[in-house]
């Protein structure tokens, strides 16, 4: 089968790759027919997470068919249309069964590493290195699922492939980002970031409630879609954010700030030269701002992912304003029902951040025009089985598109 496989920094292959296979009963395999490239994809990209080996199978957002299933999966039959979470949950252990799945004590089987390296042990994720389990992606043809008796989620009839897609992560992951700020009715709430986590909070932030949301970027066609969706645009570039936000919040600072950037943000070239000077790959720019943009009182809330220490950290404001602060990757098992019967429901449009459709072996290009944030590109997608040629997919000039049809 064909996959997208990790070579190293900035490179990425398509590659023929054996087939997967069931391991244990509650596997199953599926026909992957959309995946995505994930922002978190482009930590591993940038070569910022350790433990990613050459020829690992990247990519974490799926779904697609079933088409072999373990003897202990009783949920799913050959067939049966899916949507699987990015992070793998038992459904055993005390965190799934308290509804943190992410935090899965069980589905890590390289868990004392990440302890050791991050401070705290992580759930599996797929296709994420082999700190996180070593667990092939699903950027490729086919893959294989653990405990899928647990994770995969059947998609309703009638619910197309791009508007289930991203109930695999970033739908949830936007709206875990708006639900931890405790979001009450008339709120003013700013997001950092405009990509597909930031497009989903800002939705999910209104969701909840939120008269106001401000989204902080400076990619003007990022900003205008979520403009399209309500929130005040607010380009980083253009002046200092803090004072924007206080004249727009008269001069109190938002009731919930959001990180949908990460550690891997913009910032300042003091801060560059001290993270070299530290060997720290991570930078706390984004969450110092929401610290000091928020309100007393009020909810800063850390989507964006954050694998090293932030030394810097702000933790006496924390605690002077009194603030509510939470961070995680998204438990998508526990929510991904209630947020799939709001796209049913038509309450949450989740197809309008795609902007490139291309087939796998379009992969390089791909990874680069989103990394570069090109060609007004929001969200990837890639369609595992198509066998056009990539090169009239891209509006940029590329001198690099050496696709070739794939063979099945
Ligand atoms: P992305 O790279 O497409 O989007 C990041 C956006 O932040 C870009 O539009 C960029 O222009 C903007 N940005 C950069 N520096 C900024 C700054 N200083 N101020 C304001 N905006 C700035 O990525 P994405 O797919 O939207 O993912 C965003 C983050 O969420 C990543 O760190 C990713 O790893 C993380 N993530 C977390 C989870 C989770 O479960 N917590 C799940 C998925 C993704
Ligand atoms: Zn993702």
């Amino acid at each position: 089968m064909k996959a997208i496989c990790w070579y190293g920094k900035k490179d990425v292959r398509v590659e023929t790759v054996p087939e997967p296979k069931l391991l244990t009963k509650r596997d199953a395999i599926v026909k992957t027919t959309l995946t995505a490239i994930c922002g978190s994809d482009l930590h591993l990209y940038h070569g910022v997470i350790p433990s990613v080996e050459v020829g690992d199978i990247l990519g974490h957002e799926f779904m697609g068919e079933v088409v072999e299933v373990g003897t202990e999966v009783p949920n799913l039959k050959t067939g049966d249309r899916v949507v699987v979470p990015f992070c793998i949950a038992c459904g055993d252990c005390f965190f799934c069964r308290s509804g943190m799945t992410s935090l899965c004590d069980n589905s890590n089987p390289n868990a004392c590493l990440t302890e050791k390296l991050y401070g705290s042990s992580a759930a599996g994720l797929f296709g994420y290195s082999h700190l996180f389990g070593g667990y092939a992606g699903g950027q490729a043809q086919y893959v294989r699922v653990p405990f899928a008796d647990v994770g995969p989620m059947k998609i309703p009839d009638g619910v197309s492939d791009e508007k289930a897609l991203f109930l695999t992560d970033i739908f949830p992951t936007g709206y875990m980002a708006a639900d931890n700020c405790n979001i009450q009715p008339g709120d003013v709430v700013a997001v950092w970031g405009c990509g597909p986590v930031g497009q989903f909070a800002v939705r999910s932030a209104f969701l909840l409630g939120a008269e106001r949301v401000i989204a902080i970027d400076n990619i003007q066609s990022r900003l205008d879609l979520a403009e399209k969706c309500g929130a005040e645009p607010l380009n980083y570039e253009h002046g200092e954010v803090d004072e924007h936000l206080k004249q727009m919040t008269g001069g109190r600072g938002p009731d919930a700030c959001i990180d949908a950037v990460g550690m891997e943000a913009e910032h300042g070239f003091i801060e560059t030269v001290s993270n070299v000077l530290h060997i720290q790959a991570a930078t706390s720019a984004v969450l110092r701002a929401a610290v000091a943009a928020v309100r007393r009182g009020g909810a800063v809330s850390a989507a964006g992912m954050r694998t090293a220490p932030a030394g810097d950290f702000p933790l006496n404001e924390v605690f002077g304003k009194g603030l509510r602060l939470r961070g995680g990757q998204a438990p998508v098992q526990a929510c991904i029902d209630k947020l799939s019967d709001l796209v049913v429901a038509g309450r949450l449009t989740a197809d309008d951040i795609v902007t490139h459709r291309l087939p796998l072996n379009a992969a390089p290009d791909a990874y680069r025009i989103f990394n570069d944030k090109l060609d007004e590109c929001e969200k990837i997608v890639l369609k595992p089985w198509e066998t056009e040629a990539a090169k009239e997919a891209f509006s940029v000039e590329s001198d690099e598109l050496d696709s070739e049809p794939i063979s099945a």
